[in-house]
């Protein structure tokens, strides 16, 4: 009986402080924001802003709400280090021959990206936002589509 209580009293405690503690914790800090990105067969994405800390723990869970077949209308999202829009169009430009995942062979200027997906398929990729501050752009590289399916991290 009295080992019991002890156990129990024992058992409140390590749960009181877990609790105290879960809010700054090591492991809640580390859950990534998933934020759900769709690409249709309109070459449109969803979103076409996101907003991040430096070195924020991100997830992107892209999902193509397509029905078009994949040779024909696939997409994926790569976020790419600061370019200009002429960068941009020479990065695509470069990913275009590149069947079936469409990313150059020069792979310096990507941070992350998620697989290349037809209809409704989904990819969830998990990665740091940048820590140093500013404007990073992100496109689908199937060949066509990065003029209209761009949109921007911003980190700050
Ligand atoms: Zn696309």
């Amino acid at each position: 009986m009295k080992t019991t209580l002890k156990r129990f009293v024992l058992t409140a405690i390590f749960a009181a402080l877990s609790v105290a503690v879960s809010p700054t914790g090591y492991a809640a800090a580390e859950k990534s924001r998933v934020i759900e990105v769709t690409g249709s067969d309109a070459m449109k994405f969803n979103v076409s802003e996101i907003t991040a800390k430096p070195g924020e723990a991100l997830g992107v869970k892209l999902t193509n709400i397509g029905s078009l077949p994949k040779a024909a209308m696939s997409h994926n999202w790569v976020l790419l280090k600061p370019m200009t829009d002429a960068e941009i169009a020479k990065f695509a430009t470069a990913a275009m021959s590149k069947a079936p995942e469409y990313l150059p062979e020069d792979k310096s200027g990507i941070l992350a990206h998620t697989k290349m997906l037809g209809a409704k398929e989904t990819d969830t990729i998990e990665f740091k936002a940048p820590t140093e501050p500013g404007e990073y752009p992100f496109v689908c590289t199937f060949p066509g589509h990065y003029a209209l399916m761009k949109g921007k991290l911003i980190v700050k």
